[in-house]
């Protein structure tokens, strides 16, 4: 098996399961699949793309800021999922239409202040610290911080608030992975019924995605399920 062929077969098995989890829970949310290519060569996204995936995710700016050079000629819908330096994020600002990482009001300025004119709003999504881990960005889950950056980013035109994203603690077992998303779907809720427009739960990775979909996932996010093992180590 060539490796055209390996990531297309993979891409259509994440495929399958995602319908395939949505029928046997009855989740009835849409779910779009983000295919993160970190770290994978931009021939592999090429390959999905004539195969009709259209929405990648990348975490690096580095490496974002050569993929999105290389490929500018396709219709990618780029999504940032990596934490962004407030000194970095202005390419992101430029060429990214969803950035699901705004963890506080500087971030989200910043990006307001340096999304084109021309351009629609930049979709953005809060991300939380759904279990507290010491390493990991995102806000607490206390809603008065949450309701609190979200009026933020809701005064900032060039931003469209979408939702909240997560990344589940690794290796939870899937009670816990239950606790989590669950929370997160509470935490949506209660943005809702703070008047936030709200439709978006970014959770699910190649670990948990049946898990996420089935606690009402709308965008997961899919690197090694669909381009194999990462050879190099990630923040
Ligand atoms: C790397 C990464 C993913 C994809 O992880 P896999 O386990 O390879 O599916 C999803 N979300 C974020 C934020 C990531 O950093």
């Amino acid at each position: 098996m060539n490796n055209a062929d390996f990531l297309i077969r993979h891409w259509q098995q994440v495929q399958a399961d995602i319908t395939s989890v949505r029928q046997q829970t009855a989740a009835s949310q849409p779910v779009q699949l983000i295919a993160v290519s970190k770290t994978f060569p931009v021939n592999d996204i090429a390959t999905l793309y004539q195969s009709g995936q259209r929405d990648f995710g990348e975490n690096y700016i580095q490496e974002f800021s050569e993929k999105t050079s290389l490929l500018a000629d396709l219709d990618i819908v780029w999504h940032m999922i990596g934490h962004i330096q407030s000194n970095k994020s202005r390419i992101v600002a430029e060429r990214a239409q969803w950035v699901h990482t705004i963890d506080r009001e500087k971030i989200a300025w910043r990006l307001h202040e340096q999304r084109p004119e021309h351009l629609t709003p930049l979709n953005v999504c809060i991300e939380v610290n759904i279990a507290a881990e010491a390493n990991k960005h995102g806000i607490s889950t206390d809603s008065a911080e949450l309701l609190a950056l979200a009026t933020t980013i809701s005064t900032l035109p060039r931003l469209k608030l979408r939702g909240l994203m997560c990344v589940a603690k690794a290796n939870s077992t899937e009670i816990e992975l239950r606790q989590q998303f669950n929370q997160m779907k509470t935490l949506l809720q209660q943005l809702r019924e703070g008047g936030f427009e709200v439709d978006v739960l970014s959770m699910g990775m190649s670990a948990d995605l049946n898990t996420a979909i089935a606690c009402g996932a709308t965008h997961v996010r899919v690197g090694s399920a669909i381009f194999g093992q990462r050879s190099y180590a990630e923040n």
